[in-house]
């Protein structure tokens, strides 16, 4: 519609995972407005903070416009035919001196699908390196596992509408009023209409999705791992499981224990899963009695009763919800699998209502990261480059020799960083992230960039910590200055069109990685005149037939939206059911048709509690966690440019426990230096923030680029997943 040249476009909202819809204004070649999309279905309209002011993340005073190159301490500004000859000269140097391992690029569960595809295509397909990594290693990586290992197929069987249908949720370690605020609505929504409705937060700090829980369950940092497997003892020791539903759709497996933290370069893991009996799961189940678990987490051993019977109440439907929390952790995939065994326990799975739900940070680490592929030993469609079968369907898609694709995955990013510090990588290209704010040790790797020899290309849209370490800097089209498509967490992929152009030189990602393809003479993996649009229908090939079926590109620009697999036009809202999904036969109920390993059975298995890799000692006496605000995206590069989010909240804060201070001679708004063994930050500490730590514990987020916490974090990673651990680490705090 057009009232006086002001017409509207529909696009996804730029930021989380939920997918929010948005309606953008367009006016005299600029965005001026946003509102939240009344048709879209994932939010009917409404939008958080964040979504409202979407139209001033475009227009900071210090928007790149042009091409940059380091010349000795500055960066001066370049055509971009110099700046692409440069990149692909270095590169091209790299490979010949150092072989095609030497080179990589680091991408985005904010890179559009397109982009994500091309840089894997280039890179696996073409310079043959599977040195390809997504800041969604970050945040998902271990939600992949999960699903990987119980299901044999990323991402879940249900959707938002859970959130409408069901009356029990247990939150996991998810602070969802601030980071998934609309669907924390819908939920809210929920409890108003059906009294029956209760919420459930497990949580290491009191925020403000506990304050609007019926319960908050406050719990020791890692302690997750016992407190699942004494729910699941609690359900087996009362019989309170579904005999039915295990004898048809459940196998079980135990994997190795004690297998270590990734602390040492070049790190080696292997799960080496082995079959068990449901009696075998019971006898590794009888230590976890609930009075085990409360003295490891703090929790009344009555509590975890009650839950476990909650969790198994036939007349209840529950849906257990879970991100960083449980994602950030150093046994991340082990507390994915432990969730779902309460979910197989209790056959409360795969219908409207009862479902075990891992939510997104990103709105596009589904869609582009997981479902693209682009992780070191990834492929498409779930595909992995250890697999001669998958790496051959790969190379036909792509019209290249299957021998060009490695057959082992190189680096995830944390070893990734690593190999840059130690020179095993030469020269980086980072897209849509910013590293060298966002990754745990942050000291190390940020020197390591720095080092001779590393060739740093950095895309962006405004200056950042990543900017700062980068050789090339390359202006970059954002969001609806370009075409694209995202896939949120519920499996929906959105379509969005270009509605303005970039400022100044301004490409997209995409755009940038097909000129270098032609420059390192791979120009031939990508003739195409509409490139969005042909990427698609060539992707789309990898999912047909694998129960990730994608529909038409036309299809997508006409819906809000469309839930994976989409077959004959019609989109999915639960997997793995009868009635639903298009794979499973009338009369076969459940199937999880994606295991064939296992018969088409889920897998419930045994994961042991470990104690995490650092603890509060005497020397470090608290635990930090990290994590996000309401008001800012992950590194605040663009939300720190709206000045109303800005102002909301200007500063990251220490959030600590009012006694602890008091014992520290600590007073509200009081300068502090916060450090661990890696790094020191000072902040202010607030001791009457929306959120409140619980004793022994600190809360600071990661937005503020002026007080770089994650130089404090550590560098452990699920051994699994390579997920590193910003949850907790080992820390001392002191008057600045
Ligand atoms: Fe919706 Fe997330 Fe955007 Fe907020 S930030 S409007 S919740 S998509």
């Amino acid at each position: 519609a057009s009232t006086s040249g002001l017409t509207w476009g529909k696009a996804p909202c730029r930021f989380c995972g939920t997918g929010c819809g948005v309606l953008v204004g367009v006016k005299d070649g600029k965005i001026v407005a946003t509102k939240g999309d009344p048709q879209a279905p994932v939010n009917k309209g409404l939008n958080c903070i964040k979504g409202y002011f979407l139209s001033k993340i475009l227009y900071g005073k210090d928007r790149l416009t042009k091409p940059l190159i380091r010349k000795g301490n500055r960066m001066v500004e370049a055509s971009w035919d110099e700046a692409m000859n440069l990149i692909a000269a270095k590169f091209k140097e790299s490979i010949a001196k150092h072989g095609p391992n030497s080179v990589a690029i680091y991408g985005s569960g904010q890179w559009t699908i397109a982009d994500g595809y091309a840089a894997a295509k280039l890179f696996k397909g073409g310079i043959g390196t599977n040195n390809v990594e997504a800041n969604a290693r970050l945040c998902m990586a271990s939600a992949v596992v999960g699903f990987m290992t119980t299901f044999g197929s990323d991402e879940p069987m249900g959707c938002y509408d859970d959130l409408d249908l069901g009356d029990t949720y247990i939150l996991w370690g998810a602070n969802m009023a601030e980071c998934h605020p609309v669907l924390f609505s819908r939920l809210i929504d929920n409890r108003l209409r059906n009294p029956k409705v209760k919420i459930v937060d497990f949580g290491t700090r009191f925020t403000r999705t506990s304050q609007m829980a019926n319960q908050y369950v406050k719990f020791a940092p890692q302690s997750d791992l016992a407190l699942l497997n004494a729910i699941a003892h609690v359900i087996v020791k009362e019989k309170l499981y579904d005999q039915g539903f295990i004898n048809k759709h459940v196998v079980f497996k135990k994997g190795k224990e004690k297998i270590g933290y990734g602390l040492e370069d070049k790190f080696k893991f292997a799960d080496d899963p082995k079959p068990m009996t449901f009696e075998e799961y019971q006898a590794f189940l009888k230590p976890y009695t609930p009075e085990y678990a409360s003295k490891v987490s703090g929790v009344p051993a009555k509590t975890i009763v009650e839950i476990a019977r909650l969790y198994a109440d036939k007349s209840r439907k529950v849906c257990s919800l879970w991100t960083m929390g449980v994602n950030e952790h150093s046994r991340g995939s082990w507390v994915n699998n432990l969730i779902y065994n309460v979910h197989l326990l209790t056959g409360k799975i795969c219908r409207p209502g009862e479902n075990p739900m891992s939510l997104t940070g990103q709105p596009s680490a589904c869609g582009t990261a997981r479902e693209v592929g682009t992780f070191t030993h990834r492929l498409p469609a779930d595909m992995v480059v250890t697999n001669p079968e998958h790496r051959e369907k790969a190379a036909r898609i792509w019209g290249v020799d299957p021998h060009k694709i490695p057959d082992k995955p190189s680096y995830h990013t944390v070893e990734m960083f690593r190999a840059l510090d130690r020179g095993d990588i030469r020269c980086m290209w980072i897209q849509c992230t910013n590293p060298f704010q966002s990754m745990p040790n942050l000291n190390r790797y940020r020197k390591g960039a720095r080092k001779e020899g590393r060739f740093i290309v950095v895309s962006d849209i405004y200056p950042n910590r990543t900017t700062e370490q980068a050789d090339v800097i390359l202006p970059t089209a954002s969001w609806v200055e370009k075409e694209g498509m995202w896939g949120n967490a519920e499996r929906r992929t959105h379509h969005f069109h270009k509605l303005v152009n970039a400022p100044g030189e301004g490409r997209s990602d995409l755009a940038q990685l097909i000129d270098f393809a032609h420059r390192m003479g791979y120009g031939h993996l990508f003739p195409y005149k509409h490139p969005e649009k042909e990427i698609w229908e060539e992707y789309r090939k990898f999912g047909e037939g694998q129960g990730k079926d994608l529909a038409p590109y036309e299809s997508y620009v006409k819906a809000r939206g469309l839930r994976w697999p989409v077959v004959n036009g019609k989109e999915t809202r639960w997997r793995y059911v009868e009635g639903h999904d298009p794979y499973v036969k009338a009369g076969e109920g459940i199937k999880f048709y994606k295991n064939k390993a296992t018969n088409y059975k889920a897998v419930i298995w045994a994961r042991p509690y470990e104690p995490p890799a650092e603890i509060p000692d005497k020397q470090y006496p608290f635990w930090l966690c990290t994590g996000r605000v309401l008001e800012h995206w992950h590194t605040a590069t663009m939300t720190g440019r709206v000045m109303e989010l800005k102002r909301a909240n200007p500063n990251a804060v220490c959030e600590m426990h009012p006694e602890d201070a008091k014992r520290l001679g600590i007073k509200n708004r009081d300068k502090v230096r916060v450090s661990s063994r890696r790094g020191s930050v000072v902040l202010t500490v607030d001791l009457n923030g929306r959120g409140k730590s619980e004793r022994g514990n600190l809360f600071v987020p990661f937005f503020d680029e002026t007080k770089l916490i994650n130089e404090l974090c550590i560098d452990a990673y699920c051994p699994l997943s390579g997920e590193p651990d910003f949850k907790k680490c080992a820390v001392r705090v002191e008057k600045a």
